[in-house]
């Protein structure tokens, strides 16, 4: 892991004062500042030390099971006349990638000797990721999901209840991701001194967007390994994730982000259609804000009221994203594009039946941009498989073709 911050001059890793471009920052109430601070001063000297690095590599192999496949997806490359290639994330422990970042942040909070773990989760692949770390380490952990969200995700709260965290509901708002947030900061805030708080992907004050970002590097750390070693060549054409927050888009951009000639292409929700006003294209859809103490791109109207997003996919509806993308998408180094609910559903379907591979359905968001890139047939494409399809069966089964 190469921790030092932004040694390279790069111009989309974060800057010492927490931004990315214009992006980022930590825009919080004086309440919070303990504990941010704690973690700003704390975050880089500890994931720098051998003991961690050791400790956060050992868990990764053994127990999570990395390094995850490269797999070359041989019907679908010739469906669409290049080379895929899909790196597996969904075969890790707990089915996603964000057991990788949950991981590395226990092993944080231990070492700042906090005793109690809270959480926010959508779709609950966050609050199980989080859950199975704490069970791991013995640390209580506490986990806030919108009210509706606990009705529609019922086996992923029934995995948090077994692996014995409690399971908090929002009730405010929507009920839904946008507002278990808001419970989790206001935990924080009445909590600061033993608990930390794991959020999920790189969102949030600085500096959980560059640590988070850091952590999921693992993805990209490897995929340049894994090609050099099938291609001859580390470096693909293309590097292609879907993004909700963007952790998953992050850990698969973070090491070609100063490789000009690798494009990198961030794949959000249209939901029902970008101008349909049912959708999570933060991107095109937003404008300058702050939402969860980080200035980005959301989703608003002109008095700022935020407006609440629809995806097919709970794990891409959050009507912000990582200040890491909205500024690769300003400063045109990064290409975004959006998949419609249909798209991501067509897109699932057809993994499946071409490579038996069943994928989450954020995800599929990504996949189904395939269909409208113009590759070469000599093109390396590498397509982040996100997580497993599992959750995602009886939506999956009931638009089954
Ligand atoms: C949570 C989740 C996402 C979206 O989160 P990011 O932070 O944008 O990666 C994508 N895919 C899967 C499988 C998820 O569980």
């Amino acid at each position: 892991m190469n921790i030092a911050i932004n040694t390279s001059g790069s111009a989309y890793h974060v800057d010492s004062k927490g931004y990315f471009g214009k992006f980022g920052g930590a825009y919080i109430p004086e309440m919070l500042y303990p504990n941010v601070e704690e973690l700003q001063e704390n975050y880089l000297r500890i994931m720098s030390e051998p003991s961690f690095q050791q400790e956060f590599e050992a868990l990764l192999k053994d127990y999570v099971g990395r390094p995850s496949p490269l797999y070359y997806a041989k019907r679908l490359s010739g469906k669409y006349n290049t080379n895929i290639y899909l790196k597996r994330e969904d075969l890790n422990h707990t089915g996603a990638h964000k057991v990788n970042n949950t991981i590395g942040q226990i092993l944080l909070a231990k070492r700042l000797g906090k005793k109690r773990i809270i959480a926010e989760t959508g779709a609950g692949q966050h609050g199980v990721a989080t859950a199975t770390v704490c069970a791991l380490m013995g640390l209580e952990c506490v986990v806030y999901m919108g009210k509706i969200d606990i009705q529609r995700q019922a086996p992923n709260v029934a995995r948090m209840k077994m692996l014995g965290a409690t399971v908090v509901p929002a009730t405010s708002g929507s009920q839904t991701l946008k507002d278990a947030t808001n419970e989790a900061i206001r935990d924080w805030i009445n909590n600061p001194v033993d608990t930390h708080y794991i959020i999920g992907s790189v969102v949030g004050p600085h500096p959980y967007p560059d640590m988070v970002a850091r952590f999921q590097s693992v993805i990209s750390e490897e995929i340049r390994l894994q090609l050099q070693e099938k291609t001859g060549n580390p470096l693909p054409d293309y590097a292609i994730a879907c993004v909700g927050g963007g952790s998953n888009a992050a850990g698969t951009f973070f090491h070609f982000m100063d490789e000009p000639s690798v494009k990198l292409v961030a794949v959000e929700a249209a939901g029902k259609g970008v101008d349909s006003g049912f959708s999570a294209a933060t991107t095109v859809l937003g404008s300058l804000g702050v939402i969860h103490g980080s200035k980005t791109l959301l989703m608003q109207t002109d008095d700022g009221q935020i407006v609440e997003p629809h995806s097919i996919s709970a794990g891409l509806d959050y009507p912000g994203v990582g200040p890491v993308h909205a500024h690769l998408f300003d400063s045109k180094r990064g290409i975004v594009m959006s998949a419609t609910d249909d798209e991501a559903l067509a897109a699932a379907y057809e993994l499946t039946r071409l490579e038996g591979i069943i994928p989450a359905l954020e995800s599929s968001h990504a996949l189904a941009k395939l269909k409208d890139i113009n590759f070469k047939p000599s093109d390396v494409v590498v397509v982040c498989l996100s997580g497993r399809g599992d959750k995602d069966l009886e939506t999956y089964i009931q638009h089954l073709k």
